[in-house]
């Protein structure tokens, strides 16, 4: 291959790549900026010298952080330390959502080893499809791929901070167990997509009953969904799992093969504790506690509600 020494020739070779790319001196001043670099800049901040020529980047970076913006304290710190010697090379990802595009962006500093006068190039590189598709792997590892609530593994994760979170606080946690009532039925005499179609309409339903930080939806397997409510003692959960109860049937989700109502329902086991240290009490034994209070419900008769307080807690409607 043929290499040329002409200067044009790499410059154009830089000004073709899609990464902005900057060369400053130690004292933050700006030598040089491809056309990448340019038109971003031109789009996006609104710079008044399009040679970027006498910009100095650590002011422009300094000027950030005095707006408040934290993504420019690290960045500054980042590049200090490497102008500084401290660091061999520093990057950094960060968001740059645009009015109408969410994107996010990679920052790389490090020194050009070339002559006395120490120079340094800085590139930002758009990553955007990168992290968009890290979010939806991160969105999938916790979502439930039939109805697009939370998944058991959340459910767990979830219901162990929250228990901590009261633990420390002192506050109660509630749980509700639901169970679609006689749903082989259903399924059986409406077919696995009707069934399925059903199990969506109902986590659709309960979603609207996550309403705080510490609530949460999930699909506890099969046709039992559950729902954690953070800060919430017994008499409000309660109070929500029958308006819960009173959503799926206003549903009206036609059931033949019901055996009362003639449309779709659910039972519901509500449990509260309220952890303390001195007590050996886990998530484990408010799951429980739900789920022997939703076994009562079935055997009452289903589409009901039914409460323990707690392991040792009787039961009532
Ligand atoms: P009960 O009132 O006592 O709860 O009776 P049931 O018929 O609802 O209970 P059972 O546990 O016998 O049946 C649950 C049925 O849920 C069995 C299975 O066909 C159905 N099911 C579980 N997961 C899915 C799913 O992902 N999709 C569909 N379509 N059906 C499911
Ligand atoms: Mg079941
Ligand atoms: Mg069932």
């Amino acid at each position: 291959m043929h290499v040329t020494n002409d200067e044009t020739f790499y410059i154009s070779v830089l000004n073709s790549l899609t990464q902005q790319i900057a060369v400053i001196v130690e004292q933050g001043l700006v030598q040089w900026v491809n056309h990448s670099w340019k038109a971003f800049s031109e789009e996006n901040r609104g710079q008044p010298d399009k040679t970027w020529r006498n910009t100095n980047y650590i002011r422009v970076c300094s000027d950030s952080v005095e707006n408040g913006d934290q993504d420019a304290v690290d960045a500054l710190a980042g590049i200090e330390a490497v102008i500084r010697g401290e660091e061999p090379i520093f990057y950094f990802e960060y968001p740059c959502h645009s009015p109408d595009e969410q994107r996010w962006f990679m920052m790389h500093i490090r020194p050009l080893d070339q002559n006395v006068l120490k120079h340094f190039v800085i590139t930002h590189q758009n990553i955007t499809e990168r992290k968009l598709a890290e979010q939806r792997v991160e969105e999938m590892a916790v979502l439930d791929g039939l109805t697009g609530i939370a998944n058991r593994r959340h459910f767990d994760d979830f219901l162990k901070t929250e228990w901590r979170r009261a633990l420390r606080l002192g506050h109660p946690v509630s749980i509700a167990l639901l169970d679609i009532d006689h749903f082989k039925p259903y399924n059986d005499n409406y077919g696995h997509v009707a069934g399925d179609e059903c199990l969506r309409r109902v986590g659709k339903t309960l979603k609207h009953f996550s309403r705080r930080p510490g609530d949460l939806v999930a699909r506890y397997g099969g046709e039992e969904f559950a729902i954690i409510l953070g800060d919430t003692g017994k008499e409000v959960a309660c109070q929500l799992a029958e308006e819960i109860r009173a959503a799926i049937l206003a549903l009206d989700i036609h059931h033949e093969y019901a055996t009362r109502a003639k449309c779709v329902t659910v039972s519901i086991g509500v449990a509260t504790l309220r952890p303390d240290a001195q007590s050996d009490m886990s998530p484990l034994d408010l799951i429980n506690a739900a789920d022997q209070a939703l076994f009562e419900a079935k055997d009452r008769g289903r589409n009901r509600v039914c409460v323990q307080n707690g392991p040792t807690g009787n039961i009532s409607t």
